[in-house]
């Protein structure tokens, strides 16, 4: 794949609309998953106790589940599956991966090079399709364990049912990210990093930041710098040297995004950056969506809690932070949520108390690296164990553990 990378992350962009760095630095994390893998032997291996009572010896270890599965999303064509497939087979179960119906080009790339890796027939496998193709997946009874990532509505169905079909399963769902700006932050990083995650990759990460919530004084240096990031950042097809931005997944999703702007304002926000309506010479037919800010955001207020999945910043602010923490938690979500402070108390007491499962201090997307899980609480996830690193072996490994006696007066015959 790395050889390769320049080639997939081209056809990242051209499918999903991300810019070509982008691209690149998605796959990264799909080759530091491959890497991480490779430490089975270590990850995967069992416990031995040897007399844990007189005579007897007691070993727990690791096997395959069996066929495993994974339904992934548009947004992270290369990287998703990645959090889950090296492990499975690793750990010598065989797969079988749905790409998302909206971006099936990378896999089928991708796959091409599984192929010259020389797995025996049946062990590495992909199925097209959409909701079809999934039910296939959930009812099959020789699949034994499925993982999900895309919308929350969508993850409780696949949890539901793979379970009532008596599949192990974990889905990742949908997102609100709120980040918090304390006064002691350094204000222009603070931006600068915000405004990358917000309206990286289009606002369509599962880890985008959309709440600003800045507390007393940061409250106009911070509105002022990031409508200036908003609106300077230039936004086209992301093969193009310069852009930052690319156009959104789809018409349907240009459409709901602006509904979704048109939404706050009614509520009474303000729109002080507005993206909707962009049209970019050479590519009129693009679904483009420039970077928005809304301000005056109240909490409660439905576009403060609906996941929009596009370039949008919504603003609030509160006076303190326990205000602060106590609106990050009102949330439904729990997929992130960040903190921008220089102060060693604030950030700890915020890692500590902050509800979400993938936590940044003055970090705005905050993925784990593949050996932790890639976490999400709440809304953002039902089930326990996580893609990537440990928990993925768990996932992907049952347990046996076998209880021997080897009574004394036997061994002392050799
Ligand atoms: P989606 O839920 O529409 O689709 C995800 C997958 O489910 C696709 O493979 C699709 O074919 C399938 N699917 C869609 N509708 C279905 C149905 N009714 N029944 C069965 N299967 C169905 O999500 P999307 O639009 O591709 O991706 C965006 C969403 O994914 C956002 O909500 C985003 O927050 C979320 N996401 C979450 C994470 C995370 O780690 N928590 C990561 C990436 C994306």
């Amino acid at each position: 794949m790395r050889e390769n990378g320049d080639e997939i992350a081209k056809l990242i962009t051209d499918e999903c609309g991300k810019t070509f760095e982008e691209a690149k630095a998605e796959m990264v994390r799909a080759y530091e998953n491959v890497e991480v893998a490779c430490g089975m032997p270590h990850m995967g291996k069992g416990e031995f106790v040897e007399d844990i009572a007189p005579g007897i010896d007691e070993i727990m270890i690791r096997q395959p589940v069996g066929v495993c599965a994974t339904i992934s999303p548009f947004n992270f064509p290369g990287m998703i599956p990645f959090w889950y497939l090296p492990y499975a087979l690793a750990a010598g179960n065989t797969y079988i991966v749905k790409p998302s119906e909206k971006v099936p080009m990378t896999m089928q790339f991708i796959f091409k090079l599984i192929e010259q890796v020389g797995f025996p027939k049946g062990v590495v496998n992909m199925v097209n399709g959409a909701k079809e193709a999934v039910d296939g997946i959930l009812e099959h009874p020789a699949i034994r364990a499925i993982t999900f990532v895309g919308s929350t509505s969508v993850a409780k169905y696949i949890y539901a049912t793979a379970a009532s079909y008596g599949k192990r399963v974990q889905a990742q769902g949908g997102a609100k990210n709120p980040v918090i700006i304390l006064p002691d932050a350094d204000m222009e990083m603070a931006t600068k990093i915000v405004a990358d995650s917000a309206f990286g990759c289009a606002g369509q990460r599962c880890l985008a930041v959309s709440l600003a919530v800045t507390v007393g004084e940061s409250k106009n240096e911070f509105a002022e710098l990031i409508c200036d990031a908003a609106s300077s950042r230039v936004v086209g097809y992301g093969m193009d040297s310069g852009v930052q931005m690319g156009p959104v997944i789809n018409q349907a999703s240009r459409q709901r995004i602006e509904q979704l702007i048109g939404l706050g304002a009614q509520e009474g926000a303000g729109v002080p950056v507005d993206g909707r309506g962009t049209k970019i010479k050479g590519y009129e037919g693009g679904f483009f969506v420039r970077p928005t800010i809304l301000s005056e955001v109240q909490p409660g207020s439905e576009i403060a809690r609906t996941e929009i999945f596009g370039p949008v910043l919504s603003l609030m602010h509160v006076n303190t932070i326990d205000e602060a923490i106590q609106l990050v938690n009102s949330g439904q979500y729990g997929n992130q949520a960040s903190l921008f402070t220089t102060s060693g108390n604030a950030a700890r007491r915020f890692r500590y108390e902050a509800e979400a499962g993938n936590i940044g201090i003055n970090i705005g997307v905050a993925a784990p690296m593949a050996f932790f899980p890639f976490s999400g609480w709440k809304e953002s996830f039902f089930g326990d164990m996580h893609g990537q690193g440990m928990d993925a072996v768990e996932f992907f490994t049952q347990k046996k553990v076998v209880v021997e006696r080897w009574p004394k007066e036997w061994t002392r015959k050799f």
